[in-house]
């Protein structure tokens, strides 16, 4: 069931684009981890952190079109509730809706939270 969207020609040639502009930038895909030295290198790795998240948000776009593909483009993958057209509009390949993606992160903060607390007792 894909929520009523009047605009999801104009979603899919904007995921389209991005898509190509990241295969671009992206370069090859991401390279293994490499320890920094010189300058040269940690410039590398700087390079190679950015094309990381290129390529993370590739897949992201990817994921989108795929659902667009599929008609379920604009529903959330948490809720199944339609997201927002205004949020699909800054981000066309987002997944979740605003709730759901606050919920994730809260989710991940506490998480890393924990993690610091129990380093504490170390
Ligand atoms: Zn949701």
């Amino acid at each position: 069931m894909s929520p009523d969207l009047e605009n999801t020609e104009r979603f899919r040639s904007t995921l389209e684009r991005l898509a190509d502009d990241l295969a671009v930038e992206a370069g090859d895909p991401p390279g293994q981890f490499r320890t920094a030295g010189s300058a040269e290198e940690t410039a590398g790795l700087l390079d190679s952190a950015l094309q990381d998240l290129a390529w993370g948000r590739r897949r992201q776009i990817l994921e989108a079109l795929r659902r667009l593909h599929h008609g379920s483009y604009g529903i959330c993958t948490g809720c199944g509730r339609p997201i927002d057209e205004e949020r699909l509009e800054i981000l066309p390949e987002a997944g979740f809706c605003g709730a759901c993606q606050r919920e994730r992160e809260a989710g991940a903060e506490a998480r890393f939270k924990e993690v610091q607390s129990d380093e504490e007792y170390v």
